[in-house]
């Protein structure tokens, strides 16, 4: 092989190749998940012990932290009379000696073996006369020398060293020096984003000279994460784009207008602005695909009337699927409400017209129903179809789909939007031949992303927020509620709101690890409130081990007002509207996370009348910083940056989509500027150059390091 070296050659050589690694060391890889130089050199340091903050061991000072390299002179362990084990080290280096205790480790005696060198940071006492650090933090470092020393992550079951690791990578890094490694970023557009190059960063990150030098290697390497998923999205986006097989919607038709003369209030400025932006996607040749993000109460389903009427408009259908039997139920009977009077031409009578028609699917409708309602789908007599994940389901055929609505995205995958999508299969009205059409998308979803987040988590589709609420909403006064008696306040406030003809919800202690559990909690809490604080008040019990039925059966009497008070798990999180309900009360809130807590008091203040929510938890020492931030904010952009400071991407990630594996130092978080750095250069890139022809190094590098899932759609068309 000749020229610069690349990744996926990187990725063919064996580890076998490297220095000291044997028959024995390449298992202990294998095991530690490394089987070729890639692997090796993509396995970054978990952290770097800084050397030049190193003291010498005479220099120690009792109650001062430092930072000390030492060798293991000595190791002991013993149980003291209560169980618990001490594992005693005696350390040194060539100006003096320090013990080291460890309590409840007993693995410290495995893992500091006699001649060990290690990195101990800590604060040491002076106990009987000897200095002494009690559990502190230890690397170990091996024998190598330099300033900055890499530390590997480590487990216990693989019997790989940090200091092998290093010096492996080392020898790779070295042997890599002669041809240099290829870097597939164009050298004007490294030196334009002020990056390093990938030889520099590959040996910064690994051994960097200065913490200034990792920085600026973790950089570069983020980036490229970053820019290989931009890439994947952006192509994405940009095929969808060049799909002309989309339908060109009416969208100046009657339908929408006089459905949006005839809703009872004005849209908001926010709902007229994304209905437009909407309505330019549909009007277009290629087929949209937009999420819709908007929080709780904010008017989606409004938005999505009107799009899927400019489907009806012009002889196509509608779907709209929701996540749950109950939501899909609620925006059924409120969409045919909406719609109610609407009128379309009947194309089976010139002059007449009929009743535009809306149908609800769920795997409860019988099968006589389903049969005759799947008949009338297929020859177009169903306008708009709502339901649930039955609708992708087999032998559920449209006449024409032009536009799918995909309520509250995050309970669904990828795939099934594309499931959806390709429902599209239409016939063509004038000649009964079969076109293949992709109907235009819309994704739904209540929960606010912060912006460069969603860039990565819905980076391949188009995005319209809905950033204003309806008017007259009375906002929701949150409290924070802790101890015996400002509980009982709450208990009295929730009744006399309920004399007063209002309804509460009451959700009980989340218990994650067992739905078992969760159920006996709620029932619990049920009938402690109904003995207690409530008792004499009409109690409803909802909770996920019910069969639909029972569920629907309680929600409907809650909506009826047959129920003042719902016990409920977090089945309710989820779209449910009751708009007399006023009350919300969250017990052991400081369980929920923020975007939960925040979903859950969405489903008050949904009406006129002024709503609460309380959060309630049982510690009154000790404050939760996401009760603090919903007590704080009810804005949902807000509390989603908030979220995301707090937690990291994990929520995000778990909540959208799986996958992103690529992300090993990119943080959605801390990296925004190099999210819209490599967003930016990848349409750069795209533009220039759709399918990548000239681009062939990226190209191979998201073979190589995304997933399938991650990658599926790229370059398909
Ligand atoms: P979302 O699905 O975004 O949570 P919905 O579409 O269910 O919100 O709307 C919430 C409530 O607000 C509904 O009762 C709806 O009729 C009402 N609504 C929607 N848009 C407006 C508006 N512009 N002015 C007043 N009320 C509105
Ligand atoms: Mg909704």
């Amino acid at each position: 092989m000749t020229g610069k070296i690349t990744l996926s050659e990187l990725a063919d050589i064996d580890v076998e190749v490297l220095k000291g690694v044997g028959e024995k060391r390449k298992e202990s890889l294998a095991d530690y998940g490394i089987t070729n130089v890639l692997e090796l050199l993509m396995n970054y340091p978990r952290k770097w012990v800084d050397r030049t903050n190193e003291a010498r061991v005479s220099d120690l000072v009792a109650g001062n932290e430092a930072l000390v390299i030492v060798e293991v002179h000595k190791v002991s362990k013993f149980t003291t009379k209560n169980r618990r084990t001490v594992v005693t080290i005696q350390v040194g280096d060539d100006s003096g000696r320090l013990t080291a205790v460890f309590f409840n480790q007993p693995w410290r005696e495995r893992q500091l073996k006699v001649g060990t060198q290690v990195a101990m940071f800590g604060k040491p006492d002076i106990y009987r006369g000897v200095l002494q650090m009690s559990n502190p933090l230890v690397d170990l470092i091996g024998d190598r020398t330099g300033r900055i020393v890499p530390i590997y992550p480590q487990s216990e079951k693989t019997q790989v060293s940090t200091w092998e690791l290093a010096t492996w990578v080392e020898n790779a890094l070295e042997r890599c020096r002669e041809r240099g490694l290829s870097d597939p970023v164009p050298v004007e557009l490294v030196n334009k984003l002020e990056l390093v190059d990938r030889t520099a960063a590959l040996w910064g990150i690994h051994f960097p000279e200065t913490m200034e030098a990792k920085q600026s290697a973790r950089r570069r390497l983020a980036f490229d994460e970053l820019l290989r998923v931009q890439v994947v999205l952006v192509g994405r986006k940009r095929a969808f784009e060049l799909d002309n097989t989309g339908i060109r919607h009416i969208v100046d038709g009657k339908l929408q207008q006089r459905f949006i003369s005839a809703i009872p209030f004005a849209l908001t400025g926010a709902q007229n602005r994304v209905i437009s932006e909407i309505n330019l996607d549909l009007a277009a040749p290629h087929p949209m695909h937009r999420l819709l993000q908007g929080d709780v109460g904010s008017g989606k389903t409004v938005v999505a009337v009107s799009a899927m009427l400019a489907s009806v408009q012009g002889g196509h259908q509608a779907a709209l699927m929701a996540p749950t039997e109950v939501l899909a139920e609620q925006h059924f009977a409120g969409v045919r409400k909406l719609l109610e009077g609407l009128l379309v031409p009947d194309a089976n009578n010139l002059f007449g017209d009929r009743q535009l028609r809306v149908e609800l699917l769920t795997s409860r409708i019988t099968n006589d129903r389903r049969r005759e309602l799947l008949r009338d789908l297929a020859n177009g007599g169903v306008d708009i179809l709502i339901g649930t994940h039955a609708l992708i389901q087999e032998g559920v055929e449209f006449a024409s789909l032009g536009v799918a609505v995909i309520d509250e995205q995050h309970r669904f995958g990828v795939e099934q939007r594309a499931a959806l999508r390709n429902k599209g299969e239409a016939t063509n009205s004038q000649n009964s031949e079969k076109v293949n059409t992709s109907p235009d998308v819309l994704v739904m979803t209540a929960t606010p992303i912060p912006r460069t987040a969603a860039m990565t988590v819905y980076g391949d589709l188009d995005v319209s927020v809905l950033d204003e609420m309806p008017p007259g909403r009375t906002p929701i006064k949150t409290f924070w509620v802790t101890g015996e008696k400002p509980e009982s306040e709450m208990w009295g406030e929730v009744r006399a709101a309920i004399a007063l003809g209002q309804q509460a919800f009451v959700v009980c202690p989340l218990i994650e690890e067992s739905d078992k559990l969760q159920v006996a909690s709620a029932e619990d809490t049920f009938k402690l409130l109904a003995k207690t604080e409530l008792k004499g008040l009409k109690l409803g019990l909802l909770h996920g081990r019910m069969s639909s039925n029972e569920k629907d059966e309680t929600m409907t009497k809650f909506r009826e007002r047959k129920i003042d008070v719902l016990v409920a798990t977090t089945v309710i999180e989820v779209g449910v509207d009751v708009p007399n309900a006023t009350c919300m009360i969250v017990l052991d809130a400081d369980r929920f996370g923020i975007a939960q807590l925040h979903q859950l008091r969405g489903r008050v203040g949904r009406g006129s009348i002024a709503s609460r929510c309380w959060l309630v938890t049982s510690d009154p020492e000790v404050s939760s910083p996401r009760v603090d931030a919903l007590v704080e904010s009810t804005d949902g952009f807000y509390l989603a940056e908030v979220d995301l400071e707090l937690r990291g991407e994990g929520t995000i990630m778990n909540t959208a989509q799986k996958g992103r594996s690529d992300l090993k130092l990119a943080s959605l978080r801390l990296d925004r500027d190099l999210i819209e750095l490599a967003r930016a250069t990848a349409f750069e890139i795209i533009n220039a150059d759709p399918t990548l022809k000239s681009h062939n190094e990226i190209r191979q590098e998201i073979d190589l390091l995304l997933t399938p899932d991650e990658e599926e759609f790229l370059f398909k068309n």
